[in-house]
């Protein structure tokens, strides 16, 4: 890439302005009908720019730059790691979410420090490893771990570096303001390439050189102060480093009105005016929260910290660290990223189709729920976890949930109707009597009508489901 600086301009890209770049031969090679379809699924960031094999060639080559260039996002995307080691974080389009699906969900450290014990630094690479919680059909993990450099001495800091690489496979982070501590660090894991944090004012030439020796990431550190974070980072480009961070501090207390105003600054310059100094991912230190909260009780920290996270997934970082390893400082954390950076523009769904819970017989009940993702785990979960020997029907409703489906005319009768045809459960029970969500009372008696089965209308909530089959279903 070239390491000119880029061009602050934001644009809006229409599909005509890349179709009139490509090929235009309909070869379908890249899987789509055309080349406008496969044009527009480029302006969505549906597809990528390597899809196109006739882009690839050599005598492509200028076409293809351009067409990157055009499709570049203004907060550059960050590789921190290798190979399979490595996340990416930053390569937002646009500063808030409902203008276009935010990519690169917020990446969470949990950090170690090189004073701890080895027992010690193992739990918490476990812990951070097998943090899991499913969450409307998906895995919430934690992603990275952040080493530490307490004790200021070089060679712990290594020794704590190859206990950590020997125990875990996630991305790293390494924290120290001492360049002659993270290059210990580097040279006892050579191969990493973890995010170095953090340059600043004072020592911004030598991490600059250990960014560019070891090919690493390299954050910034000026707190609150936009003009210094400005200057280092113009510097730090000039100096050769790309791969850069922003950290415009994490303030807490009185300092919590700029920090708000801080981030917000830098991720407006970026994706609104297209400023490209500015134009890097976010890195936020919740963690501050245990310096600040020092003489307070362990939970006042946590505390603290959980709602320092929260607000600064809000407000555009790309990349935390946190102290904290209490799943009740990171569930509502890492299921308000989920909530965040899944696209505003398509409902959540599921597949539609037969679902078996339990172990039914030809006597169990047959309800119907929609493909709406929230409703369906909830009502599957309210059914399951009551030990309920059943068949769900999942209708397809565009992903929309009971109320605003029937509303909407998502959910119709009809595709009630067939949607238990192609379930074939009568092949299964030997009742015709089909249990239909509150919500959906008024289809009752047009399902009836298209699918010729009895429907006995079920409560409102999926958690009376239990209390219902006690009071009306009668089992054979
Ligand atoms: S591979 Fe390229 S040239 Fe062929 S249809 Fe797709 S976009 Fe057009």
């Amino acid at each position: 890439m070239s390491s000119e600086r880029r061009k602050s301009s934001i644009k809006e890209i229409s599909p005509i302005d890349v179709y009139m770049l490509l090929p235009k031969t309909n070869c379908k090679e890249c899987g789509e009908e055309n080349c406008m379809a496969y044009a527009t699924k480029l302006v969505n960031h549906e597809v990528t720019l390597e899809q196109c094999a006739p882009l690839l060639k050599d005598e492509n080559q200028k076409t293809y730059s351009e067409l990157w260039e055009m499709l570049r996002p203004p907060i550059r995307e960050v590789t921190i790691g290798s190979g399979e080691r490595s996340i990416r974080v930053g390569g937002k389009h646009v500063m808030y979410r409902h203008e276009f699906t935010y990519a690169n969900p917020t990446a969470i450290a949990i950090d170690i420090t090189d004073e701890m014990t080895e027992q010690e630094l193992l739990d918490r690479v476990q812990k951070t490893q097998q943090f899991e919680y499913e969450y409307i059909g998906s895995t919430l993990r934690l992603n990275m771990l952040a080493i530490r450099s307490v004790s200021g001495d070089p060679a712990k800091f290594a020794d704590t570096v190859k206990k950590v690489v020997q125990n875990t496979r996630l991305p790293l982070v390494f924290c120290s303001f001492d360049p002659t501590i993270l290059e210990a660090g580097l040279m006892a894991a050579p191969k990493e390439r973890p995010l170095l944090y953090a340059a600043t004012k004072d020592n911004w030439k030598e991490m600059a050189e250990l960014a560019l020796m070891y090919n690493c990431p390299l954050a910034i550190f000026a707190p609150n102060d936009l003009k210094l974070l400005r200057s280092l980072s113009k510097t730090l480009f000039a100096y050769g480093v790309e791969d850069l961070l922003l950290d415009p501090g994490t303030l807490p207390g009185a300092g919590f009105g700029d920090m708000i105003s801080n981030l917000t600054m830098i991720r407006r310059a970026a994706a609104k005016k297209g400023d490209s100094i500015f134009g890097y991912p976010i890195i936020g230190t919740p963690i501050t929260a245990w310096i600040q909260s020092a003489d307070a009780q362990k939970k006042v920290a946590e505390w603290n910290e959980a709602w320092l996270a929260a607000t600064l997934i809000n407000r555009y970082a790309d990349l935390l660290i946190l102290h904290s390893v209490e799943g009740w400082v990171l569930l509502p954390n890492v299921v308000l990223r989920q909530n965040i950076y899944t696209d505003p523009r398509k409902p959540v769904a599921v597949d539609p189709g037969l679902r078996v819970i339990g172990e039914p017989n030809a006597g169990s009940p047959v309800m119907f729920t929609t493909n709406f993702a929230l409703t369906y785990y909830t009502v599957a979960s309210d059914i399951e976890s009551a030990g309920i020997d059943s068949y769900l029907i999942v209708v397809d409703s565009e992903g929309i949930a009971v109320d605003c489906a029937v509303a909407g005319r998502k959910l119709t009768a009809e595709k009630v109707a067939e949607a238990l045809k192609e379930a074939q459960v009568d092949t299964k029970v030997k009742h015709k009597k089909l249990i239909i969500p509150g919500k959906a009372a008024r289809l009752s008696g047009e399902i009836e009508e298209a699918s010729g089965w009895e429907v006995m209308v079920g409560p409102r909530d999926s958690s009376d489901i239990p209390r219902y089959l006690d009071e009306k279903w009668t089992k054979s």
